[in-house]
């Protein structure tokens, strides 16, 4: 830690020692924008690896889980546990409660006008599979065209490919630029009379690349394409407003922003949402039944036929109202000092090819070493108690415009620090040097 660093964070050590911390100071640090103290809620965080104290920059692929998430999941399964919507009885009430209660915590995250607009589902696979299958199966045909960026995870490029294919249609990819950002010129130019749908994500999961979404969602819906926005790499980074990114569908994973697996939700504008027909068919999403005929549901009840992730929605619900409590502005100040400050380690590594360097990005860092396999790279920061990603990272498209098959991918989130990003530098440096 560099000296003048220190003051600020004395409180990190005394919380990985095990050490209480004083009264108040946690409300206080929150109540002043700094959210560095929020650390501490997080027991993962607070471990040795390999003889080190672990440092959590695999962000981009799971976060952990502050202790009112994991409170609030144990309690709703030690008191609140029912089926919802169903059972006439308390326990149902409750758990009724706390689900939709959940629900509009997503709504408040994201800014949508109201809680109907928001749909459970597993994750972000699960909801653009589900959009693929609906709006997609409604809108696409043979010769129609989907839009989308060279810098999609798998998760948005796989879907579609799947209905373009069954129905003759195909997928068109906007270039990305040197940097890693989309060329907004060859994405006009790439919009046209076939196409139907476009689907970017908000940001990129492989190289940190913040999408310029504004502008491509209005130019989108000025001629009249839906357009669908995978913000799993957004929602726990950048504060994110639906109804002023215009977007028709938003789409991210629980697991992301410090909740649970198993679930995640879709945004849907309400008057595109009503339009849909149903996915999956089954209990919860009917209004009648008979052998004949079946009549639906109005959103979002349509959309999630069967037992819901009841327990894991309550987690998500949970993590949502820590981050708004933190604020995300503040969370987002916070990523973007630290973001600078682990280009600036790696940019000091002569043997270390950055891939992506846009100037709109995320505290994500891509980059390969000369003369080393990314699997050893990434082996080896294990070694020294650091978890980052080395692989495709489920975007191999966005890796190859860069030549490269793998890359290792360091990922921050806001309870990361400046004493974690020169620890890796440092480590890095060693490994590079072969020591
Ligand atoms: N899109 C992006 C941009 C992602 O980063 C991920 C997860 N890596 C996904 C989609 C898929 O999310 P999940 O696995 O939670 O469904």
């Amino acid at each position: 830690m560099s000296e003048g660093l220190a003051p600020a964070y004395y409180f990190l050590d005394a919380a990985r020692a095990g050490a209480s911390l004083p009264r108040g100071f946690l409300e206080q640090a929150r109540a002043a924008g700094d959210v560095t103290g929020a650390r501490a809620d997080f027991p993962a965080l607070h471990q040795q690896v390999n003889g080190r104290p672990l440092v959590w920059f695999d962000n981009a692929a799971t976060t952990h889980k502050p202790r009112p998430v994991l409170d609030a999941m144990t309690r709703f399964y030690e008191r609140d546990y029912s089926n919802v919507h169903r059972g006439a009885h308390t326990l149902a009430a409750r758990a009724t409660d706390a689900y939709e209660g959940a629900r509009a915590a997503v709504a408040q995250l994201l800014g949508a006008s109201s809680a109907e607009e928001i749909v459970f589902v597993r994750g972000t696979t699960e909801g653009i599979n589900l959009l693929a299958a609906t709006l997609g199966r409604s809108l696409v045909g043979p010769g129609d065209e989907i839009v989308l960026s060279t810098l999609e995870h798998h998760a948005n490029i796989v879907p579609w490919q799947m209905l373009a294919q069954s129905v003759g249609a195909r997928l068109r990819p906007v270039p990305v630029d040197e940097s890693g950002q989309v060329q907004l010129d060859a994405y006009a130019a790439l919009l046209s009379d076939r196409t139907r749908i476009v689907a970017l994500s908000h940001v990129s999961n492989a190289l940190g690349t913040v999408l310029p979404i504004e502008p491509m969602i209005a130019m989108a819906r000025a001629r009249g394409i839906r357009v669908v926005v995978d913000g799993a790499q957004a929602v726990a980074h950048l504060p994110v407003d639906v109804r002023a990114l215009g977007a028709d569908f938003y789409v991210f994973s629980g697991h992301k922003i410090f909740g649970p697996t198993g679930i995640g939700a879709i945004y849907g504008r309400r008057d595109v949402l009503a339009t849909l027909p149903p996915w999956q068919g089954g209990g919860s999403m009917i209004r009648d039944v008979t052998f004949e005929h079946t009549t639906y549901s109005e959103p979002p009840a349509r959309f999630e036929a069967g037992t819901p992730s009841i327990g894991d929605a309550v987690g998500l619900g949970a993590a949502i109202r820590y981050v708004m409590g933190l604020g995300m502005p503040a969370i987002a100040a916070r990523e973007d000092r630290l973001g600078h400050l682990l280009m600036a380690e790696l940019s000091d590594i002569p043997s270390v090819r950055l891939i992506g360097t846009a100037a709109h990005r995320v505290a994500v860092a891509s980059f390969v070493v000369e003369g080393r396999r990314t699997e050893d790279v990434g082996r080896a920061l294990d070694g020294c108690g650091i978890a980052v990603r080395s692989g495709h990272h489920c975007a191999q498209p966005a890796l190859r415009r860069f030549g490269v098959e793998t890359s290792v991918r360091a990922s921050l989130a806001f309870y990361n620090t400046e004493e974690e990003v020169h620890t890796f530098g440092a480590s890095l440096r060693r490994i590079v040097r072969g020591r």
